[in-house]
Parts: C-alpha cells; structure tokens; sequence
C-alpha cells in the first residue's frame, strides 16, 4: 500500500513536471516564434519597400532606420502576407498619428452612426497603389 501511494506520488510529481516544463517550452517557443516573426516581417518589409516614409517622404539610412517602423494596413499585426501587401513603412510620428487617426475613425463612426448609415469606406490599398505607380515609373 505504501509503495502503492509512493507510486502515484511519483507519477503524479512527473505528470506536474511534464506539464509545467511542456508548458515554460511551449511559452517560450511561442515567444520565439514571435521575436522571429516580428524580426521577419520587418526585415521583408525594409527590404521590399524604399526607406522613405509612406506618409511624410523622410527618407531614411542605416543610421536612423530604427525610426522607421512598419506599419499593418489592417492593424493586424499577425497578417503578414508575403507579398507585403499588408505592410507600409513609416517614421515613428506618422506610425504614431496613423494609429490615433484610426482611434478617432472608431469612436467616430460608433458616436456619429446615425439611422445605421454606413461609415466612410476606408481604402487601405490606395497608398500602396500609388506607391507602386510610382516605382514602375522610376
Ligand atoms: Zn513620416
Ligand atoms: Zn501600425
């Protein structure tokens, strides 16, 4: 009966154990995949697109290229399309006012929405479009 009672002891210490290193390893590599994942899409993106503000036109260089970030068109930073097509570079104050610009677009239309008219259509694509006129031209 004793060694019963150990037994399950036992088993149940490494049944804990397991579980708790499974889980620090799945954390851990979730946090990996992340750090990678953030590393990834900028890396692409910086090497997709001309260092130069999708907003304002600074342009950047290795020296200050920490300030430029790149922003998801969607706000959705997990939809990372291959293609880029998700992905706008811009400088930290036109990152900044492009994020409180959508603040505002949100609490506006659920403040103003009267008699359940449609807010203004949003067209994510319309910068990118022109961005793409203009490296065909060059
Ligand atoms: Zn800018
Ligand atoms: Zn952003």
């Amino acid at each position: 009966m004793a060694r019963l009672s150990q037994a399950t002891a036992i088993y149940k210490a490494i049944m804990m154990t397991s579980d708790k290193d499974r889980l620090e390893q799945l954390v851990a590599a979730a946090r990996r995949d992340s750090d990678a994942r953030d590393q990834g899409y900028r890396e692409q993106a910086l090497k997709m697109y001309p260092h130069i503000c999708g907003r304002c036109g600074r342009e950047f260089d290795r020296h200050n290229l920490r300030e430029l970030t790149v922003h998801h068109r969607d706000h959705n930073h997990d939809n990372n399309p291959a293609d880029g097509s998700n992905w706008e570079l811009l400088c930290l104050y036109c990152h900044d006012n492009e994020h409180q610009r959508q603040l505002e677009a949100n609490n506006g239309s659920s403040v103003t929405a009267e008699g359940g008219s449609k807010p203004a259509t949003f067209s994510p694509f319309a910068g990118l479009r022109s961005l793409q006129d203009k490296q065909n031209r060059d």
